[in-house]
């Protein structure tokens, strides 16, 4: 195989980095390599959670990726994620792999590119490490945008794009006949209680570190698909696909029983009020942070450190549709 010219590789940077979603700019990543370097197939194994040994794939080239993750692969994966270091792969008689890590701004995992190929020449390995450099610096680029810089949690610009997509999966999937899947979605939203306290005894300082402390509770107690949002000071916004409502209360439940439990560092024990609702494809953003607001402060004036559905509280005749209690300040 040829070495690529300037020309077709300045051509692929142009549209590798027209992308702003990560999900599409990681199959175009993988389809730039796969034009470029390799002649048998790229595979990009997203590092979703190293500690559970969970990998999510996005394959591009002649040979057809099946799912399944050969546990000799995994360990492959694994070092390579963790040592930040190329490391080569010899599978069943398949062709030899290089795994290259792509990590992030703060020398996390973000991924592991495997490239598999008859010849691992130089400058193909050369020009592998430089496509993947110009894609980390623009991975970081975007991640600065679309996150918040004390927690890494999503930051509330994204929030607009990100449940918008979700709001048009919902009506697809109710358009599509054939879709027999019964998920519902639902949006969170978490308020820290009594957080003026810890900020006035403890500083504001100590009062970051909770709020550090808390999305990564978060990120650890919730799942990996989960969207997760800092949406405010102390308020927390969660979009997340469950069975049903019942389902969801008892997700939201103990995860508010984890982080009460949870000591923080000089702070103690901080607990949290959560109020979610429905999500349908009729809604528009803002209608969903009303509900879920809604019932949040209900939370707020019955006792805090609990978690009330929206739609529960309406049939139950505890909230009126579309009427605000003159007594509830909302956000
Ligand atoms: P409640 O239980 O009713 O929610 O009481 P609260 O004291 O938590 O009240 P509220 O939610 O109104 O107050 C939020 C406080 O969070 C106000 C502000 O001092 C603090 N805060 C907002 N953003 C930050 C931040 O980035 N860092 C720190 N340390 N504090 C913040
Ligand atoms: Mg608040
Ligand atoms: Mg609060």
């Amino acid at each position: 195989m040829q070495s690529p010219s300037i020309k077709d590789v300045l051509g692929k940077l142009i549209s590798l980095t027209g992308e702003r979603d990560t999900n599409s700019l990681e199959i175009s990543l993988a389809q730039t390599l796969f034009d470029l370097v390799a002649p048998g197939a790229v595979v990009i194994y997203r590092a979703v959670n190293i500690d559970k040994h969970i990998f999510s794939a996005t394959a591009i080239g002649d040979e057809a990726y099946d799912g399944m993750i050969p546990d000799s692969l995994l360990q492959a994966l694994e070092e390579c994620a963790r040592t930040a270091k190329c490391v080569s792969y010899k599978g069943d008689g398949a062709l030899p792999v290089e795994l290259y890590p792509l990590m992030c701004a703060k020398s996390q995992p973000l991924a592991v590119v495997a490239i598999e190929s008859t010849q691992h020449e130089k400058h193909f390995h050369e020009v592998t490490e430089m496509l993947l450099q110009i894609y980390q610096n623009f991975i970081g680029l975007i991640n600065d945008n679309e996150r918040d810089t004390l927690t890494g949690l999503l930051n509330r610009k994204t929030f607009e794009r990100k449940i918008g997509k979700v709001i048009t999966q919902i009506q697809n999937s109710s358009k599509r006949k054939d879709d027999q899947s019964s998920r519902q979605y639902f949006l969170a939203i978490f308020d820290i209680d009594h957080f003026k306290h810890v900020n006035d005894q403890y500083g504001h300082l100590i009062g970051d570190e909770v709020l550090l402390l808390f999305s990564q509770l978060m990120t650890q107690g919730l799942r990996d698909k989960d969207l997760l949002f800092r949406f405010g000071g102390e308020e927390f916004v969660g979009v997340f696909e469950c069975l049903n409502a019942a389902e969801m209360q008892m997700v939201l439940d103990r995860f508010r029983e984890k982080v009460g439990a949870f000591s923080f560092p000089q702070v103690g024990r901080v607990t949290i009020s959560t109020g979610f609702t429905d999500i349908s494809g009729f809604d528009v953003s803002t209608q969903l942070i009303d509900r879920a607001d809604l019932a949040l402060y209900y939370a707020k004036n019955h006792g805090r450190n609990s978690v009330y559905r929206y739609e529960t509280l309406i049939e139950s005749g505890e909230l009126q549709e579309s009427k605000i209690e003159s007594d509830i300040e909302l956000f």
